[in-house]
């Protein structure tokens, strides 16, 4: 799932400030699983930024509302009536959720109130770790599960570097090097054949706006999967 984290209390509050009715909108999927971005997030940073609003301007409000979804439209149309009220909305879902609030509200100021930092898995309650950066080009099934692209440093398809040092990477020693994982595990499993052909780098040009259309919905979107 996405994984996020709030941004200053202070960055918030600066976005804000020019305005006095301010919607803060959370939202029920991959933030509030992380503990950014749910209802119970939007409580405490209603209550935080009315405290430091407080005296100097009593008479700016700010509502606070979450959505079962932001990245899906239709769930936004609970928020209509009140965004016509509101001055300007804080959206505390990831990137994809700020978004299509600023889209669907081109005449209101949409802020985001969380920074958007990885697909990750959870290791405990609020302890999480990133394993992929949605390259489009999923190499998994060569490097024995091991993301090349988020556990190596420099992001190698063909690795190790001239500078791996036994099990540990260069550029942190503090971090086993991606690369000597993968060499272990496919040693293990027999399928050291995997990492002798040269694969070609990353294809960056495909880091634009990605459409993701399903296997079996071709026909109903009339495009192809990108
Ligand atoms: S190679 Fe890594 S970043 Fe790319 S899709 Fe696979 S897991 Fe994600
Ligand atoms: S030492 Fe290993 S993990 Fe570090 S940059 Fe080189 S190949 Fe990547």
């Amino acid at each position: 799932m996405i994984k996020a984290k709030s941004k200053p209390i202070k960055e918030i509050f600066n976005y804000i400030e020019p305005y006095q009715d301010v919607l803060i909108v959370g939202c029920g999927g991959c933030v509030s699983v992380c503990l950014a971005g749910g209802q119970k997030e939007v409580n405490i940073l209603q209550t935080e930024l009315e405290l430091l609003r407080g005296k100097r301007k009593p008479a700016d409000q700010f509502r606070g509302y979450t959505v079962e979804r932001q990245c899906n439209e239709q769930y936004l149309g609970a928020l209509d009536d009140m965004v016509e009220t509101a001055d300007c909305i804080l959206s505390m879902a990831c990137g994809a959720g700020v978004q299509f609030l600023a889209k669907k509200y081109p005449d209101k100021p949409v802020f985001p109130a969380v920074n958007t930092v990885a697909i990750g898995v959870d290791l405990d309650i609020g302890l999480y770790e990133e394993q992929c950066r949605a390259c489009g080009e999923c190499v998994l099934a060569y490097t024995a599960g091991i993301c090349p692209v988020t556990r190596c440093a420099k992001g190698l398809f063909n690795g190790p570097c001239g500078g791996t040092n036994g099990e540990k990477c260069e550029v942190n020693p503090d971090l086993n090097c991606a690369w000597h994982e993968i060499y272990t595990r496919l040693a293990a499993q027999n399928r050291l054949d995997n990492i002798l052909e040269i694969r070609p780098p990353m294809q960056w040009q495909n880091q634009i706006k990605r459409t993701i259309v399903q296997k079996g919905y071709e026909q109903r979107y009339y495009q192809e999967e990108i």
